[in-house]
């Protein structure tokens, strides 16, 4: 069945693009469009554009299947980016025997038909809801098959493993140059190693989605709103000298390199404030809490006490009052003296240069790395006690079919759908 649908988001603009993908695609475009010689694939054509009810002048190419988006025939109308001008001739193209396209149905179809894997589709989706250069990197790694080859890579290895120990239990007196029981032991332990690599980068991975978070504390006056504003270059957060003015928690967006981190600017840490201000606080100890990096401002002897497993950068602020030396850097919000040192420590220790490449962002495919780990630590626990082969067996294969869930292998119908449907029409 053919399918079309605008490719081009909704609203006006220099051009939009209606897309055709099925065996029907040639022929509608043969019937719409001016162009009365043989059209070749991937050759963009001008001509005129028949929207059934008036006509366009814009461009048309052809992709011959399989070497095409979604591996069938595809036609594409680029027409003038007006809302009427690209639906009338979406129309048409219904007239002449196409559908309305699905969510996602063309990367679906493209799946289907092995033109890329489930990881690279989502990598794909990731790179067109980023909200920061380096959450495109990373889905531009999934859409590069980067994730699809680690999982093939140890689904192979397992393989192997899977090979040699049917081999053992079903010859087991005969030496058939297959592995020894402690090779299989060994690759089976690589391979555990190989997933407990990528899991790690998964704290990476949450942060590109979701944004660093990154809290300001410290005590009342100590500076904090003014850093909140210097650092995002705009007014905010209110800044006053009344002690406790800042009382609930602010965001400002901050991007560091590419990466993109959350900056919550909080009240400051006190005891013995009113009502108001009490709630500002408890908002705060919330706030630094689920703090990925913390920017304490601090003074001396402030007693400020901070959660002891999140790292911190101290901060002196107000640099330009008088220098102190206590601190891993110094700022002053009214001179900008000492920001750019504190931006690069603050992508250095809420980030870090180490995670860059990284393209585990995705909790789906954690949660199926996290299984095939499972799966594969029983399968190693069951070697090393000396178990017989029937016993870890089945593990192996588990694991082998949880890593086929990344590349879509073994994805159930309902996981597959469930992805395509959070992409927007003519995608
Ligand atoms: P917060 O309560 O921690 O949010 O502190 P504020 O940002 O509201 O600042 C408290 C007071 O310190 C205000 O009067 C600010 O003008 C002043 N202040 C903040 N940063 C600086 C700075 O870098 N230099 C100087 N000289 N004054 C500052």
């Amino acid at each position: 069945m053919t399918i079309a649908a605008i490719a081009t988001a909704e609203g006006t603009g220099g051009v939009a693009v209606v897309r055709l993908s099925g065996p029907g695609s040639l022929g509608i475009a043969r019937a719409m469009f001016s162009r009365k010689g043989d059209m070749q694939p991937n050759v963009m054509y001008p001509g005129e554009i028949d929207g059934g009810t008036f006509r366009d002048f814009g461009l048309c190419v052809f992709f011959r299947a399989p070497k095409s988006f979604t591996g069938e025939d595809v036609v594409e109308f680029h027409c003038h980016g007006g809302r009427e001008i690209a639906r009338g001739i979406l129309k048409h193209t219904f007239e002449l025997g196409a559908r309305p396209a699905e969510r996602g149905e063309f990367t679906k179809r493209a799946f289907l038909n092995g033109k890329l894997s489930l990881s690279a589709a989502e990598g794909m989706a990731d790179m067109i809801h980023a909200r920061s250069e380096a959450e495109i990197r990373a889905g531009y790694l999934l859409l590069h098959e980067v994730l699809t080859e680690e999982g093939r890579r140890m689904q192979e290895q397992l393989t192997d493993c899977l090979a040699a120990a049917e081999a053992d239990i079903d010859f087991p007196e005969e030496d058939l140059g297959t592995w020894s029981r402690t090779e299989i032991g060994q690759t089976v332990r690589a391979v555990e190693a190989s997933l407990s690599e990528l899991l790690s980068r998964y704290t990476a991975g949450r942060k590109l989605k979701e944004g660093v978070r990154v809290v300001l504390a410290g005590r009342p006056n100590a500076g904090k709103s003014s850093l909140f504003n210097a650092l995002l270059g705009y007014d905010r957060a209110i800044v006053s000298d009344t002690a406790g003015t800042t009382r609930d928690t602010l965001e400002g967006e901050l991007t560091v390199h590419g990466v993109r981190f959350l900056l919550i600017d909080t009240a400051g840490l006190c005891t013995g404030a009113d009502l108001i201000e009490a709630e500002g606080v408890r908002r705060a100890e919330g706030a630094i809490r689920a703090a990925d990096l913390i920017l304490y401002l601090r003074e001396k002897d402030d007693g400020v006490e901070l959660p002891a497993d999140t790292p911190v950068i101290t901060v002196a602020a107000k640099c330009d009052l008088g220098r102190r030396a206590d601190c891993d850097v110094a700022v002053s919000s009214r001179t900008g003296e000492g920001l750019d040192t504190l931006r690069e420590l603050i992508y250095e220790r809420g980030y870090g240069r180490e995670n860059d490449g990284v393209f585990l962002l995705e909790a789906r495919h954690y949660e199926a790395l996290k299984r095939a780990r499972e799966e594969v630590r029983s399968a190693r626990t069951a070697i090393e006690d000396g178990l017989a082969a029937e016993l870890y067996l089945e593990d192996l294969r588990a694991a082998r079919r949880t890593l086929g869930e990344i590349t879509g292998d073994t994805a159930s119908e309902s996981v597959i759908n469930a992805i395509f449907e959070k992409f927007c029409v003519g995608k």
